[in-house]
């Protein structure tokens, strides 16, 4: 059984994601940090997306189709929160084909106020090690610069700064967006209001999952 999280960058994907695995235990498969592992251990898949991930666009669709099935056969038959995947329309076709219509319960959208957005991403720290995510005002570290779960060191990613910002949010309209009718043509869509404080957008969020008997 799948669930796919979708929404604009900074919209809280990541956090909701980690809320819904820890207490809801779900297996979260975050292409995103899939891509990252692979640049850290430098793949060749990881030496191929590093430049087009810091400059904010989207890595090939063959490359995440590879990424996508070797985390789903990892998560064997736990229940499945997809993050940042699919990202364009024909992700949304691959992953149909891959598991077939039925095993798809939901594609919930997190919905954020557009301005909110950007001030989300460029304040957004991230760990290093664990990829923990923080913000400089709305929730920040205990001790500046250091992670509170790992100790790792608080980075900003290369893709979260203002100039990449526009870039990524422009590809979430052209390329993202249309995903949402496609899923409502499913009828497989479901939108969760995203602007208010974490607990309390996971508790719309699972109480949607639990309603829909996920
Ligand atoms: P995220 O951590 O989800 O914000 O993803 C960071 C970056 O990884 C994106 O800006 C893309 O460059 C790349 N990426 C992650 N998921 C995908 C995907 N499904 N398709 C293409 N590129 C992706």
């Amino acid at each position: 059984m799948i669930v796919v999280l979708t929404g604009a960058p900074g919209a809280g994907k990541g956090t909701q994601a980690d809320l819904i695995a820890e207490k809801l235990g779900y297996k979260k498969i975050s292409t995103g940090d899939a891509l990252r592992r692979q640049i850290q251990i430098g793949s060749d898949i990881g030496k191929q997306a590093q430049s087009i991930m810091a400059e904010g666009r989207l890595v090939p669709d063959s490359v995440l189709l590879g990424i996508l099935k070797s985390e789903l056969d990892a998560a064997g038959s736990k229940p499945v929160l997809l993050d940042g995947y699919p990202r364009n329309l024909a992700q949304a076709k691959a992953l149909q084909d891959l598991v077939g219509t039925g095993l798809i319960k939901a594609a919930v959208h997190l919905d954020v106020d557009y301005q909110s957005l950007a001030n989300r991403i460029t304040g957004r720290r991230t760990c290093v090690q664990c990829g923990a995510s923080y913000h400089v005002a709305n929730s920040p570290a205990r001790v500046e610069g250091v992670c509170d779960k790992c100790g790792g060191s608080l980075i900003q990613r290369p893709d979260d700064d203002a100039e990449k910002v526009k870039t990524r949010l422009q590809i979430y309209e052209n390329d993202t967006r249309p995903i949402l009718d496609f899923y409502r043509d499913l009828g497989l869509y479901h939108r969760v209001d995203g602007n208010s404080p974490a607990p309390k957008v996971f508790a719309e969020l699972s109480g949607l999952l639990q309603s829909l008997g996920t």
